[in-house]
């Protein structure tokens, strides 16, 4: 296989704090109403502490991205050495296929620029020899850079409940599935 980036997340370590998501908003310095980046709480029926688990998602980098495919505008393309899909802002003629087309919804309106836009994996600090803002700035290590190509992880899975599953696009991202925590019970004595 040939080298490709994903995200490595962590929903076992993950508190929800948007630490993430709010790295990636300074570092491309964001616009309000810009999100490249979020935090989802799981729902209920997935895990009954609702408060305690999250996904931190963001574009997932497909193998196989329909965004890149239905671009009338070649605004995408996708990095041989790393596999990072690269969104040229310059190009994009702000069409909207991209968006309706991703069904993670990571492809977004940027309603001042009035183009697409999405996660770009920090290619430019990639490049750089350092990690993705995002993946830097969590404070529980619950966010990682991973090398599907060389990952063996036992426990990772490509699909944790309640993250669609697409194997056309094959997502870049893997999961650690958060489980129940222990709950320790005081004595009344
Ligand atoms: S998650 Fe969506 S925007 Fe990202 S590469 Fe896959 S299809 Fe494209
Ligand atoms: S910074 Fe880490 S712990 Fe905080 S929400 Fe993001 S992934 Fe979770």
């Amino acid at each position: 296989m040939r080298k490709q980036l994903g995200f490595y997340v962590d929903a076992k370590r993950c508190i929800g704090c948007f630490t993430c998501a709010m790295a990636c908003k300074n570092q491309y310095l964001q616009d309000t109403g810009v999100i490249w980046r979020q935090v989802y709480p799981l729902k209920t029926e997935i895990y009954p502490h609702r408060e305690r688990a999250f996904y931190s998602l963001a574009c997932n980098h497909c193998a196989n991205p329909t965004c890149l495919n239905v671009c009338p505008a070649r605004a995408f393309y996708k990095r041989d050495q790393d596999g990072i899909v690269v969104h040229e802002q310059d190009k994009c003629i702000g069409c909207g296929n991209c968006i309706r087309s991703c069904p993670y919804g990571a492809a977004r309106y940027n309603p001042v620029l009035k183009k697409a836009e999405k996660c770009s994996f920090c290619w430019e600090r990639i490049d750089a020899g350092q990690q993705p803002a995002c993946v830097l700035s969590c404070p529980v290590d619950a966010l990682r850079l991973i090398d599907l190509a060389g990952f063996e992880e036992p426990n990772a899975v490509q699909y944790p409940p309640g993250f669609p599953r697409f194997p056309s696009l094959n997502p870049s991202v893997r999961f650690r599935v958060a489980t129940t925590p222990t709950i320790i019970r005081r004595s009344r004595t």
